[in-house]
């Protein structure tokens, strides 16, 4: 170690900030907090202060490095190197308000966002004049938004999601004070259209919004945007008594790239779509893209004087070098690109769907996505270890471009071993059925 001053608490080496031991959801937990501590009067001499906290910084780094090697199960890509913008950390760039209306405060980043807004509408099919949308914090702003859209178009609409969305669905529902119907979902995840068909014909006085997954958070599911359109006919709903948000924070972006995928586009009557940019881009901080359609802006905005803009977004000051990352590797690899990554993240999700199987451990992939569901590892260790996460008895991997044939091997290996340790007493694996289905659960019992 750097220094060793018994002014400062010292860090273990094992130390890692990013696992706390307990849990604990009524009170907060403070053994792993780093102490703020007060510099000494005399530190410009000594330099000590500044020797330990570059310590910290350094172990914290090692602490990343290794982390991020061991990390399946959230959707995040972390491969991206954003070295080209290093030089832009040291200004403030505050993208206040609208993107496309200027404020005065100068040091924004607007000409970035709206070159990347653009991108996405085209991916999206919506005319330039015909949309509005901003960058984000990440998909839960996007869902907080085009909820808040819908709401403010239809007062006194009806939320209808299925119970596999987001949670931030749900909290938008509680932020909002909306009557929300849950609906129920398929065995892989996507929103059974006979239920909805049920709670709409329930709710026939009422207008209906609705939160369609592109790609649930567990299994990947896309909900059928054509089926729910239709079903919203056949229940009386005409375009102009519904409102649809589609939910695409990690698949929004992956499916445009899939050939024969079904097709999220503002020529079928959605309000908005979403999609987060830490997921399948990869960026250092969560950020997010949220296009909606022009005219239901207009319903929303207020002007503000103060700001001397349009107040349309959630936040006002917004993250202004979320745009500068998003805006370099949208560059960088393109449709081309991110096409072949997805190609890729397919492949390798159907490498480990077939390994896990031949291995005997129940799991469920579907079709066109790259969420590997599979049974909840037994021993909690190995679920922190390879960070994934968890739900009931299953687990899930979701495969980004940073996930490597050799990542995966390594990762199957390690659950091979354990597994044969932590069934050596003869118990039996879980079995998931109600979760996968039949033709996914190879448990004793569904073999
Ligand atoms: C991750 C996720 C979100 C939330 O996105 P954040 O960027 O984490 O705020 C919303 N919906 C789905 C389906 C997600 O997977």
């Amino acid at each position: 170690m750097a220094i060793l001053n018994d002014k400062f608490e010292i860090l273990p080496d094992e130390f890692d900030p990013t696992v706390t031991n307990e849990m604990a959801i009524d009170r907060n937990v403070h053994t792993t907090s780093l102490t703020v501590t007060e510099p000494e009067v005399n530190e410009e001499f000594t330099g000590d202060k500044e020797a330990y906290m570059a310590s910290v910084l350094a172990r914290y780094q090692k602490t990343l490095v290794e982390r991020t090697k061991y990390h399946l199960g959230y959707p995040f890509n972390l491969d991206f190197d954003y070295g080209a913008l290093g030089q832009l950390q040291q200004f403030s760039i505050n993208n206040y308000g609208d993107p496309f209306i200027e404020s005065n405060y100068g040091v924004h980043s607007r000409p970035f966002e709206v070159g990347v807004l653009d991108w996405f509408a085209r991916l999206w099919e919506i005319e330039r004049n015909d949309y509005w949308g901003y960058i984000t914090n990440g998909g839960t702003e996007g869902n907080l938004h085009g909820i808040l859209v819908g709401r403010e178009i239809f007062t006194d609409g009806v939320l209808y999601a299925s119970c596999e969305s987001h949670y931030s669905v749900f909290k938008a529902a509680r932020m909002y004070r909306m009557v929300c119907e849950k609906v129920n979902t398929l065995i892989s995840g996507e929103i059974d259209c006979v239920d909805l068909r049920q709670k709409l014909l329930a709710n026939k006085d009422k207008p209906a919004i609705l939160n369609v997954n592109i790609g649930t958070t567990v299994k990947g599911a896309v909900d059928d945007l054509d089926f729910v359109i239709k079903t919203l006919h056949e229940c009386g709903f005409s375009n102009d008594r519904f409102y649809i948000h589609c939910d695409g924070a990690l698949f929004g972006l992956m499916m445009p790239f899939i050939k024969h995928a079904p097709k999220v586009t503002f020529n079928k009557p959605i309000g908005s779509v979403s999609v987060s940019g830490h997921k399948f881009v990869g960026c250092p901080m969560p950020c997010g893209v949220q296009i909606t359609r022009m005219e239901h802006i207009k319903v929303l905005s207020n002007n503000i004087e103060y700001q001397a803009s349009r107040d349309a977004t959630i936040m006002g000051n917004r993250n202004g070098h979320a745009p500068l990352f998003l805006w370099y590797t949208l560059s960088k690899k393109g449709y081309k690109g991110f096409q072949k990554e997805v190609q890729d993240c397919q492949i390798n999700a159907h490498y480990l769907k077939d390994r896990l199987r031949e291995a005997g451990i129940s799991a469920m992939l579907n079709e066109i996505s790259s969420t590997v569901v599979f049974e909840r590892p037994k021993d909690e260790e190995f679920v922190r270890r390879w960070q994934l996460a968890c739900e009931g008895a299953i687990a899930h991997v979701v495969v980004m471009p940073n996930v490597t044939i050799e990542k995966l091997n390594n990762f199957l290996k390690d659950l091979v071993e354990h597994r044969s340790v932590w069934y050596a007493d003869g118990s039996q694996p879980p079995c998931i059925v109600t979760s996968v289905g039949t033709h996914n659960c190879i448990c004793p019992a569904h073999k």
